[in-house]
């Protein structure tokens, strides 16, 4: 079934997901694809890229699977230069691709931090380092591109055992807030998405046994996000007209105090 093109605002467009093989990253390229933009799919897991193309163009959209390791600048310089030669550059890159993993700070949980850092800091700031020229190029030729990170309430909100992660999403808030600004001036717009709990695959990484027992507690006390509400968060901020921002976007459940 082919599409209204008048339900597709981002008809024309070409949006980059990072961490596309599950969760927000997933239904948030099926969201842009929807709303008419091509779509890159990008994460490790090749099958699961591919069974997304697959679902995304059977909707009538248009896709591409690039797998790869965000932590690996040399693989997204890659991947731009793919994106570039088959769909003419980026003018949306959700940057989303992360982890979280807590632990009490005196486990010395270092191989954790160290994943952490690597993937939610260096890892956004590879894909940031191999897409921005294609943003700002796109913006200057059709007025607008987006830059969506993904961030979370760990960004603000104090969680015991929570430190590394939380210190990694403060990073991508604060760097969203400081290349909005060195950014906006080009039309490239930058946001920051801070969600609250939302349930995906990421529960599933955490390893202490506290952090699971306190997740566990909290999805029988509340109802938590899907990742579709988040996408349908990003497909409203790149749908806006060209002149509005939307700076920062906390989402949370609404039983979720903090
Ligand atoms: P998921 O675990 O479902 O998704 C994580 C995605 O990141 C997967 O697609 C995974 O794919 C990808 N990924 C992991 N490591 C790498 C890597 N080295 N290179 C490329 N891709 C990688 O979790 P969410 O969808 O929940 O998480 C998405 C973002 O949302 C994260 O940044 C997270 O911190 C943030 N967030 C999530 C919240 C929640 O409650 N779920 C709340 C607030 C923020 P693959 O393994 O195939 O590489």
């Amino acid at each position: 079934m082919s599409l209204n093109p008048t339900s597709q605002p981002l008809s024309g467009r070409v949006a980059v997901v990072t961490g596309a093989s599950s969760g927000i990253g997933e239904a948030s390229a099926e969201r842009l694809a929807l709303l008419g933009a091509r779509v890159v799919v990008l994460a490790r897991r090749a099958d699961r890229l591919a069974d997304l193309v697959a679902r995304i163009e059977k909707n009538g959209g248009s896709a591409l699977a690039v797998a790869a390791d965000v932590t690996d600048a040399a693989a997204l310089r890659g991947a731009a230069d793919r994106v570039r030669a088959e769909f003419g550059g980026a003018d949306l890159l959700l940057n989303n691709a992360g982890v979280m993993l807590p632990a009490p700070i005196e486990e010395l949980a270092t191989d954790q931090w160290k994943h952490q850092i690597d993937l939610n800091i260096t890892g956004l700031m590879n894909a940031i380092g191999a897409f921005t020229r294609q943003l700002v190029e796109s913006a200057a030729e059709r007025g607008v591109a987006d830059l969506i990170n993904t961030s979370s309430i760990a960004a603000r909100n104090i969680f015991p055992n929570f430190a590394v992660y939380s210190g990694t999403k403060a990073y991508v808030t604060h760097l969203s807030r400081h290349l909005r600004a060195e950014l906006g001036a080009k039309n490239v717009r930058v946001s920051a998405i801070e969600p609250g709990i939302v349930g995906t695959e990421l529960q599933s990484h955490v390893t202490d046994r506290g952090a699971q027992d306190w997740l566990a507690g909290s999805k029988e006390s509340m109802e938590w996000l899907t990742a579709r509400d988040i996408a349908e968060t990003v497909g409203f901020i790149a749908a806006l007209p060209p002149r509005v921002n939307l700076q920062q976007v906390t989402i949370m459940p609404t039983g979720q105090a903090a």
